[in-house]
């Protein structure tokens, strides 16, 4: 495919009507209408084949996840999606893969009505990089550096499924398989079904996550700062401290986990993938206790179960202690480049 080609496949695919995009795909630039009294927040976020994401990732997930990895910014300072650039490299364009990986970008953003307006396609080892823009009101955004000394620290969902996804694709066997990858191999024995189910949870967490923009919403006016985890807990809770200037303390025991996580780890892992895993694009917050029962049951209501971990101390940095209160050395606190 030539290079207008692609831009073509792409636009078709990701078509969606908004009134404020007076320009989109096709000229030089686009022209976007800012509705009035709203900031725009915008973030970027890029995914590198054999950083971000495993060579043989599926066209569709790929798309998804790079659009949910950028909105997840967006809900974690509480805004509304509007629209998105696309910067895609490709090593060789192929119709079927760009038009798979566009209806995975397409599904995600047509759910969040989220507009493409632009972007750039060139040639060289795969990677996508994408920019999203949203609104928020002007003085209601999330930021990082709210969060009190005394307030309770709550993370939505479940931690640690997608670093247990990526550990059962690292495995040398593949882990406890689905039917279909063991197909042809009558050496193994089979899994029980239960298992399976367990195994294609956690890869769907891995593949297919979805950001928490309802969630960040309704976090507008009652948390006190917010982060999502997209590195690992600790070290993005970290960095709430850090820009808020105290620390935190966490209890291990009360890590939200899947019953997929419970079913396929042990105890060991499963804490650590929780604690530092990463790509878990849950939001972590922090609010004042009184405000704590309130935020708990809006979330609730918009069919999202949170739960309190810990709370914000004076003492700086993160703190994970056990069930009998001994503290907990967390050896990587979350993914880091360069380092
Ligand atoms: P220019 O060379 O002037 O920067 P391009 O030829 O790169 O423009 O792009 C032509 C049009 O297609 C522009 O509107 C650009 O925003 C859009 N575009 C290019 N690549 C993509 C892409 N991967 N996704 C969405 N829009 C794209
Ligand atoms: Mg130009």
């Amino acid at each position: 495919m030539a290079e207008f080609d692609i831009i073509d496949l792409i636009r078709d695919r990701c078509a969606l009507a908004r009134e404020d995009v007076r320009l989109g795909i096709g000229d030089d630039a686009a022209l976007l209408a800012m509705p009035a009294g709203q900031l725009l927040a915008v973030s970027t976020d890029t995914l590198v084949e054999g950083v971000h994401f495993l060579p043989d990732t599926a066209p569709f997930d790929l798309g998804w996840k790079a659009l949910a990895v950028n909105l997840s910014d967006l809900a974690a300072v509480g805004a509304t999606p509007a629209w998105a650039t696309l910067a895609l490299t490709m090593a060789r364009a192929e119709r079927g893969w760009v038009a798979a990986f566009a209806d995975g970008f397409a599904a995600l953003a047509r759910e969040f009505k989220l507009a493409l307006v632009g972007g750039d396609t060139t040639s060289g080892p795969l990677s996508v990089t994408l920019t999203v823009h949203g609104f928020v009101p002007e003085g209601a955004a999330l930021r990082r550096g709210g969060a009190r000394i005394g307030d309770a620290v709550i993370v939505t969902g479940t931690l640690g499924d997608a670093a247990a996804g990526l550990s059962l694709l690292r495995q040398p066997d593949g882990g406890p398989q689905g039917a279909q990858d063991n197909a042809g191999d009558d050496s193994r024995p089979e899994p029980a079904p239960a298992q399976e189910t367990a195994r294609s949870a956690l890869l769907m967490r891995l593949r297919r996550p979805a950001p928490r923009v309802a969630q960040g919403l309704l976090l507008r006016g009652r948390a006190s700062a917010c982060i999502d985890v997209s590195d690992g807990l600790v070290a993005d809770l970290g960095h709430v401290c850090a820009a808020s200037g105290a620390g935190a303390e966490i209890e291990a025991e009360r890590l939200p986990a899947s019953s997929a996580l419970l079913q396929l780890f042990e105890a060991d892992a499963r804490r650590t993938f929780q604690l530092s895993g990463g790509d878990d694009y849950e939001l972590c917050f922090t609010v004042p206790d009184a405000g704590e029962a309130a935020v708990l049951a809006a979330l609730a209501r918009s069919g999202c179960a949170a739960t309190r971990i810990g709370r914000i101390i004076a003492e700086p940095g993160v703190r994970v202690r056990d069930a009998a209160g001994r503290r907990i050395a967390v050896a990587r606190p979350g993914w880091e480049h360069f380092s």
